[in-house]
């Protein structure tokens, strides 16, 4: 299949900022995602029981007037609230955290369910293969954490180089839910120096579930540690910290599910909002480029998306 338009790989808040950034420009870009839902890092789990867990990205901030006026037009739009916790402005997509993302995707043709398997230059472009089918693009914009665009695209690839110097931290995550407790110590608290470095009473955010769910990341030198844990281990390994932190008995628990995220965090970034090639039929970016947050990613897609414009 040829497509004289613009394919992206990738609908996590990058992958999608710079899709709708180009179709605001009254283009169609075409989305893949691996995933069966939108947002990449920005995750909700549903339980069976009714209980949900944002276990990757936790809230937003918004320094930049640009992504300001997002947050404020997914606010308006209902898919974003603000979360209070005492600190400087929070946002959270409601009634998951993939609310932004959603907000992002209207309108866009999106093929989720498609994992990309290898990007090949061409003579005018890239072919993209996603199990028996291949794509051709006169522009590509890949938006996947840099470890795993060189995957796609070769080590020999001369970008791969670049994509090489980037380093990511993994996390791991639990999600947890007590038979009806007493007291609330803290409903977030951050602690970088501590195993589990993040502890938030998920539902303490807008539009969430009655019951008391409570997410809790490890610190990347914890994570690294375990990474290789099957997840119940880690679950196991997890909630005792946990239980110790929030003065609960681990016997009360209810739910204790962990999630690997390999590619969480970037230490390491680009330097740069992106990364292209000297024809600008290729384009790599996300978080990894700029910083570990979700307005890194937005501004990285929207750089992609402005220069890919200013260049046709
Ligand atoms: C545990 C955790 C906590 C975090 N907490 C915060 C926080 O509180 N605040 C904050 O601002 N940021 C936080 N972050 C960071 C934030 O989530 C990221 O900066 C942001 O979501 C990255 O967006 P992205 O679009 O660059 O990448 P991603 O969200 O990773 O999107 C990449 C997309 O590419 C898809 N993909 C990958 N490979 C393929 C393939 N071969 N074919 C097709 N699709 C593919 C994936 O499915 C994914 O949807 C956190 C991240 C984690 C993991």
């Amino acid at each position: 299949m040829t497509q004289d338009t613009i394919g992206i790989i990738g609908a996590g808040i990058a992958g999608l900022s710079c899709a709708n950034t180009l179709q605001q420009a009254g283009l169609n870009p075409i989305i893949f995602d691996k995933g069966r839902g939108l947002g990449g890092r920005l995750a909700t789990r549903r339980a069976a029981t009714g209980l949900q867990f944002d276990h990757g990205a936790q809230y937003a901030t918004a320094r930049s007037e640009e992504f300001e006026k997002v947050i404020a037009a997914a606010t308006h739009s209902g898919q974003v609230a603000r979360w209070d916790t005492g600190e400087s402005p929070r946002y959270v997509g409601v009634p998951g955290m993939n609310g932004l993302a959603k907000f992002l995707a209207k309108g866009l043709e999106i093929h989720q369910n498609t994992q990309i398997s290898a990007v090949r230059d061409t003579a005018d472009g890239c072919d993209v293969t996603a199990g028996d089918q291949t794509w051709h693009f006169k522009t590509l914009a890949i938006t996947v954490p840099a470890p795993q665009a060189i995957t796609l695209l070769g080590e020999q690839h001369a970008l791969s180089t670049k994509l090489s110097e980037v380093e990511l931290l993994p996390c791991l995550t639990l999600m947890a839910a007590f038979s009806p407790q007493a007291s609330i110590p803290f409903t977030a608290r951050r602690d970088p120096d501590d195993a589990l470095s993040w502890i938030a009473l998920d539902s303490s955010k807008p539009q969430r579930s009655t019951q008391q769910c409570w997410v809790a990341h490890a610190n990347p030198q914890w994570s690294a540690k375990h990474l290789e844990a099957d997840p119940e281990t880690i679950a196991q390994l997890m909630l005792p910290l946990l239980c110790e932190r929030l003065g609960v008995d681990a016997a009360t628990a209810t739910h204790a599910v962990a999630h690997r995220w390999r590619y969480a965090l970037v230490s390491k970034p680009l330097g740069s909002p992106f990364l292209r090639n000297a024809d600008g039929t290729l384009y790599l970016g996300g978080d990894w480029c700029i910083d570990a947050r979700i307005e890194a990613a937005w501004t990285s897609g929207n750089a992609i998306a402005l220069d890919i414009l200013q260049n046709r």
